[in-house]
C-alpha cells in the first residue's frame, strides 16, 4: 500500500519507506551529490560506491580534488571506464576552486555551465542540493515515467527529453524536488525496472503500461546502437624489470591513459613482427609470448587484443626511444600509472597486480 494522495506523494512515502542507504543521500552539499552523480553516469550503484567512498577519502573538498594531478584522478578512477567523466569532474573541480572560491552555483541554469553536466546531472543538483524542482530524466525514469503515464515518445531521439521533462515538471513536488527526482530514479531502477516487478508495485491500479499490458513495449527505443569491432595488437616491450609503455592522446579511448605500444587492425603474429623489425630493427627471436585474445567491451566498441611480449635489449631500448614516445617504467611505477581495464585486466592474467 502506498500513502498519499498525489503521484508525488505516493512516490515520495515510497522512497521514504524502501529507499537504498547512500551515503551521498545523507546530504545536501553539492560536492559529494556532484560526484556521486558524475560516477553513476553508466555506472550501477554497486559498482560506484567504492569508488566515491575512494574519492571522497582523497579529496573530502573540492579544493582537495582540483589540487591534484590529473594522473592521480585517472588513477583512482580506475576501471570505471568513460574517462571523459574523470577528466571534466577534474576540470570542473579547478573552476569550482579557483574561480568560484570553491562555491558551487545554486541554480540549474548556472549549474548547467559547467564542464561535464548536462541536464540530467544539473536538475539531480539544483533539486537535490538547492530544491529547484527540476525534474531529472535518466534511463530509469525514462523507463518508469513512460510506463506509468503511458508517454509514448521514441526515447532515442533527442526531443523526447523535453517532452518526459514537461510532463515531470507537472507531476515534481515543489516541497521536496531532490526527494522526488531521487524516487523517481530508485523506483526505475528497483521495480520498474526492465523487467518490471508490477507484482511488487504500488501503482499498477493507475498505471497505463499495466492496464494496457504494454510493458514490454514501453519505453519506445527505435534507434540501435552500433558496435565497432577493434583488433588491438599490443607490443610489451620488457627490459628486465622495466615495461615500456605511453601516454594515450587524442580523441580515441582512454585519452590520457598509458598502455603498450598498439598496432591496430586484422594482422598475423607474422605481419605484427615484420612491423616490430621494420620500425626499429627488434628480431622477433626477442618474442616471448602471444597471449590468447582478450575481449573488452566498450558501450559502442567491442575490442579485441592480443598481447606480444618481447624481452628486449639495452640497444633496442635505445632504438625504441629514438623512434617512440614509449618511456620505461619499474613494474611499481607502471602499477601506479593511471591504465585502461584492458592493460589492468592482462597484467593481472600474468600476475602483476
Ligand atoms: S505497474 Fe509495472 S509497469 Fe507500471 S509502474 Fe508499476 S512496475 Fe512499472
Amino acid at each position: 500500500m502506498i500513502e498519499g494522495k498525489t503521484f508525488a506523494e505516493r512516490l515520495i512515502y515510497w522512497y521514504t519507506e524502501r529507499k537504498r542507504d547512500l551515503p551521498w543521500r545523507k546530504t545536501k552539499d553539492p560536492y559529494p551529490v556532484w560526484l556521486s552523480e558524475i560516477i553513476l553516469q553508466q555506472t550501477r550503484v554497486d559498482q560506484g560506491l567504492p569508488y566515491w567512498v575512494q574519492f571522497m577519502e582523497a579529496y573530502p573538498t573540492v579544493h582537495n580534488l582540483a589540487d591534484a594531478s590529473e594522473e592521480k584522478v585517472l588513477r583512482l578512477w580506475q576501471g570505471l571506464g568513460y574517462y571523459s567523466r574523470a577528466r571534466n569532474l577534474h576540470a570542473t573541480a579547478k573552476y569550482v576552486a579557483n574561480e568560484l572560491n570553491g562555491q558551487f552555483p545554486s541554480k540549474y541554469s548556472e549549474i548547467i555551465k559547467l564542464k561535464g553536466i548536462g541536464p540530467y546531472t544539473a536538475a539531480a543538483i539544483a533539486s537535490i542540493c538547492f530544491d529547484e524542482p527540476r525534474p531529472v530524466v535518466d534511463g530509469n525514469v525514462f523507463r518508469f515515467a513512460s510506463r506509468y503515464f503511458g508517454i509514448e515518445e521514441d526515447i532515442s531521439k533527442a526531443n523526447s527529453r523535453k517532452v518526459f521533462e514537461r510532463i515531470l515538471s507537472e507531476e515534481i513536488s515543489k516541497d521536496q524536488p531532490g526527494t522526488f527526482n531521487q524516487a523517481m530514479m530508485e523506483y526505475g531502477a528497483t521495480i520498474c525496472s526492465p523487467v518490471p516487478l508490477c507484482g511488487d508495485c504500488g501503482f499498477r491500479l493507475d498505471c497505463f503500461a499495466f492496464r494496457a499490458k504494454k510493458q514490454k513495449s514501453l519505453p519506445v527505443k527505435t534507434g540501435k546502437t552500433k558496435v565497432r569491432n577493434r583488433q588491438f595488437h599490443y607490443i610489451v616491450f620488457r627490459e628486465g624489470n622495466n615495461f615500456f609503455l605511453n601516454e594515450r592522446v587524442g580523441k580515441d579511448v582512454w585519452s590520457g591513459l598509458f598502455d603498450f605500444y598498439l598496432i591496430e587492425g586484422v594482422a598475423s603474429e607474422e605481419l605484427v613482427m615484420s612491423l616490430i623489425k621494420e620500425n626499429w630493427g627488434i628480431d622477433e627471436a626477442t618474442l616471448d609470448d602471444v597471449s590468447e585474445p582478450f575481449i573488452h567491451i566498450l558501450s559502442h566498441q567491442k575490442i579485441h587484443a592480443t598481447f606480444y611480449t618481447m624481452s628486449i635489449s639495452a640497444m633496442d631500448v635505445k632504438r625504441l626511444g629514438e623512434k617512440s614516445s614509449l618511456r620505461a617504467y619499474s613494474t611499481e611505477e607502471m602499477l601506479n600509472l593511471p591504465k585502461p581495464k584492458l592493460i589492468v585486466n592482462y597484467l593481472q592474467r600474468i600476475g602483476i597486480t
